[in-house]
């Protein structure tokens, strides 16, 4: 996996180093020299990941994370913190200001990439889901959100994977007191798993060695492995200097990893991040789902939009062919919509729209689709319909909207209202979905100027 990496440090063997070590396996690193330097290369350059050190003349590294993570152009962008004074505290103020992991100088390579190589894939995940996320807000659906303002959730129970049933008990208190979150313990890795599968807890904590010879990486990579769980915050926890299971773990899907015995406070400082870090997640993948969803449909009525019905023709098209059969397809316009509005206002007009396209679907098959093209004017596809099927569908629409008064908003009365409808009926030879369309809107237009209320079929119109 490759990335671009900055590395931000005011001492020139430092940047050497990292630049060499990083550049041989790979990378493309280019450095900046103090921290004001490093904010504009961080702004200019957008690159993947960010090395930053602690103790800078201008700028210390803490100031400089926060100002990274608070700009929506940077917040993105892995930071990790490069330290020598690798205490609690230290780490601890680190992942207060936002960033997303540590390393401690002298480098150890295994660390050092393992580090480098987790953050990236999950880089490389934001930023598709960034990527799709920015349509949907370009369309006007969502506003910009960075990690920074989530506030995580701690509602859901941290599951806990200890070595021993002290350990547990010291993790539990721990979390309870630094973030007020619930917590389970398990003590073998076979109730972990069935707790995993029926608790379903957004976080893990997995010890390296779980009790009754429990295996915490076997257990790690389960859990990423299966659907409910895969999305899960997991950090696991290593004996002191155990870089290789560390690199391991990493590997296999833990979101981060911590060596025991730690300071209590790192533990909450890196769970809030971790938790952060899946709520942003979770609602981005949200948010691209609902963009999705809002491309197709037509947010007044709830039922497919143009769009839609555009790319479902093809499928109708195509099964005609392949049975040799019949299709047809109906423009449905309101009669004389614009009084209605005049005369009721708009949001009795929105009201009747809803109402029209909820008995439009109530009359017609589970196989029919139909669609709002725009305005008052609804599209039906009705696949496997020759002309005597489509007749009876259209005139049942029509009789089913003419027949009852439409309800006013606010108990303002009733209103009556009729429709028009043009029919086009087609077969396999059919290949272009616009023409097809288009005849049905000639049939409309002939059925608006025969004195609407009535359905008329594009032979009968040609
Ligand atoms: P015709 O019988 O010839 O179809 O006459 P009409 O008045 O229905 O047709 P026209 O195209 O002149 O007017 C359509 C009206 O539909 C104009 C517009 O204000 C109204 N309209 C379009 N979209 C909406 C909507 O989303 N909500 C409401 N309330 N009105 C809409
Ligand atoms: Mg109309
Ligand atoms: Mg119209």
């Amino acid at each position: 996996m490759s990335g671009r990496v900055l590395v931000v440090d005011d001492v020139p063997t430092n940047r050497l180093l990292l630049r060499a070590k990083l550049s041989a396996a790979y990378y493309d690193v280019f450095a900046a020299e103090n921290g004001t330097r490093g904010l504009e290369m961080a702004l200019s350059e957008q690159p993947d990941m960010i090395m930053l050190d602690v103790l800078m003349p201008d700028m210390d590294g803490y100031t400089v994370c926060r100002e990274l993570k608070a700009r929506p152009e940077t917040a993105h962008i892995p930071v990790i913190m490069v330290t020598s004074l690798d205490t609690p505290e230290e780490r601890v103020r680190g992942l207060e200001a936002g960033a997303d992991d540590f390393l401690s100088k002298p480098f150890n390579d295994l660390a050092l990439f393992a580090r480098v190589r987790n953050l990236l894939r999950m880089k490389m995940m934001f930023d598709e889901l960034r990527l799709r996320d920015l349509t949907s807000r370009e369309l006007g659906l969502s506003d910009f959100v960075s990690e920074q303002d989530i506030e995580p959730d701690y509602s859901a129970p941290i599951l806990l994977a200890p070595g021993s049933v002290e350990q547990g008990r010291s993790w539990a208190r721990y979390l309870k007191s630094g973030l007020g979150a619930m917590t389970i313990e398990t003590c073998s890795e076979r109730e972990a798993q069935n707790l995993a599968q029926f608790e379903l807890p957004d976080c893990f904590v997995v010890n390296q060695t779980m009790m009754e010879g429990g295996d915490g990486l076997r257990f790690v990579s389960t859990l990423r492995a299966r659907p409910e769980t895969r999305q899960a915050a997991i950090l696991l926890v290593v004996n002191k200097g155990d870089v290789e299971t560390a690199a391991k773990g990493l590997e296999i899907g833990a979101s981060d990893y911590i060596e025991a015995p730690f300071d209590p406070s790192e533990l909450t400082a890196r769970i809030r991040s971790l938790l952060r870090r899946k709520c942003y997640s979770d609602w981005l993948r949200r948010s691209v789902r609902d963009g999705l969803k809002m491309a197709v449909i037509d947010p007044l009525t709830g039922i497919y939009n143009r769009r839609y019905a555009s790319q479902h023709m093809n499928s109708v098209m195509e099964r005609a062919r392949d049975t040799d059969g019949y299709f047809a397809v109906m423009m449905i316009d309101l009669d004389k919509f614009k009084r209605l509005n005049d005369e009721h206002g708009h949001d009795a007009g929105d009201a009747v729209l809803r109402e029209f396209s909820r008995r439009l679907q109530e009359n017609i098959r589970g196989v029919d689709l139909v669609a709002r093209f725009g305005g008052e004017e609804f599209f039906v596809a009705l696949p496997d319909s020759d002309h005597d099927a489509a007749a009876a569908a259209a005139e049942r629409i029509r009789r089913a909207i003419e027949g009852t008064a439409f309800p006013l908003p606010r108990d303002k009365g009733e209103v009556n209202v009729t429709v028009s409808i043009g029919v086009a009926i087609a077969d396999g030879s059919d290949t272009d979905a616009e023409a097809v369309i288009h005849r049905a809107d000639r049939a409309l237009y002939e059925a608006k100027e025969g004195g609407r209320n009535r359905v008329t079929f594009y032979a009968e119109a040609a």
